[in-house]
């Protein structure tokens, strides 16, 4: 490590161990500290809650991910951790702890890795998860990947009782947490410079996500079989779920639960194209029985699973008709890998 390059009003961290020790100090409670090994050592070693592990990695990068006028470092780290937990919200898992990998690019300073493990630890307190070790280098761009760590119980059959997106069923409802949209609406108003209310509170969805752990947990204990969470855009995700489990989904554009600050920024129109097209909502996605459905605190119903148009999602309008759809966010398709 290139130490010159770390600069803060006070003692030069001079080596990366030095490093590690402020971050886990700074961690404070949100470091995993109460497992069989806490970090510091090679491994982080801890005895899982559940019958089955569940692991999902993530990776976030400067100008992709986050744009550094846009958010600040604190902002940064609580979207890394809240991101990660997501896909184990979305699975009915319990989150346990955290890897964390970070490439620190030139302009980093020692004040903005502070920012940025003061975000984390506060999203760690906020779905109660811990960091159990992590890594640190340099390099030409600022990266962040976090890979978290949950359980699952096992069935009589040692299968994990989780939801999965292969697991919709022709006769099932669909159903969505929150205001999947805000997100969307938070960006433009950051994009736009605007401040206060009502655009202080999509600005915060956006860049303080909250994972739905509790919906997740409480879904999967009911039985339901089937949920994503929305990272890339509601249609985009619930075409996931219809791909995978080989099924057709209709979503009435009536019943989406579209957020009041977005339409009151934007107007209607714009705020429904969010919902179904703009990503970073991390609301979460669910099909099953109607019925077990309703049971849900949170959720509103906006579609059915069909045994027609396999792999496919319409949204029908109130006469029938389909909507022309927005397009959601994909990585590749908006910076594709070259052929050769
Ligand atoms: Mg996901």
């Amino acid at each position: 490590m290139r130490e010159s390059e770390l600069s803060a009003g006070e003692t030069p961290t001079r080596s990366e161990f030095a490093l590690i020790e402020r971050i886990i100090m700074r961690l404070g409670e949100s470091a995993a500290r109460d497992i069989l090994v806490p970090p510091g050592d090679d491994s982080a070693v801890w005895v899982p809650g559940g019958g089955a592990v569940v692991a999902t990695i993530d990776a976030m990068t400067e100008g992709t991910h986050w744009r550094p006028h846009l958010s600040s470092m604190t902002d940064v780290g609580w979207r890394a951790v809240a991101t990660s937990v997501s896909d184990l919200a979305a699975m009915g898992a319990t989150p346990e702890v955290l890897l964390v990998a970070a490439v620190l690019g030139p302009a980093v300073t020692l004040n903005d890795m502070d920012a940025f493990i003061d975000g984390m630890a506060e999203a760690c307190r906020a779905h109660n998860v811990h960091v159990a070790g992590g890594d640190i280098v340099r390099g030409r761009a600022t990266a962040f990947s976090i890979t978290a760590l949950g359980s699952a119980r096992l069935d009589r059959a040692q299968r994990a009782i989780v939801m999965r997106r292969d697991a919709a069923h022709p006769g099932d409802a669909v159903a969505v947490s929150g205001t999947p949209g805000a997100a969307g609406a938070g960006f433009r108003a950051l994009e736009s410079h605007l401040t206060g209310l009502p655009a202080d509170e999509v600005i915060a969805a956006l860049l303080r996500p909250h994972a739905r752990i509790d919906l997740g947990f409480n879904a999967v204990n009911l039985g339901i079989p089937c949920a994503i969470d929305i990272s890339d855009g509601l249609v985009q995700d619930v075409r996931h779920i219809a791909e995978r489990s080989a099924v057709g989904i209709e979503i009435d554009l009536d019943a989406l639960p579209i957020n009041q600050s977005a339409i009151a920024l934007f107007g209607l129109d714009t705020a429904r194209d969010l919902a179904l097209a703009a990503g970073d909502d991390y609301e979460l996605i669910l099909t099953g029985r109607q019925q077990i459905i309703e049971a849900l605190e949170g959720v509103t119903i906006i579609g059915r699973v069909l045994h027609q148009h396999p792999g496919e999602v319409v949204v029908r309008q109130r006469d029938g008709a389909p909507y022309p759809l927005p397009t959601g966010w994909d990585q590749l398709r908006a910076w594709p890998l070259a052929q050769h």
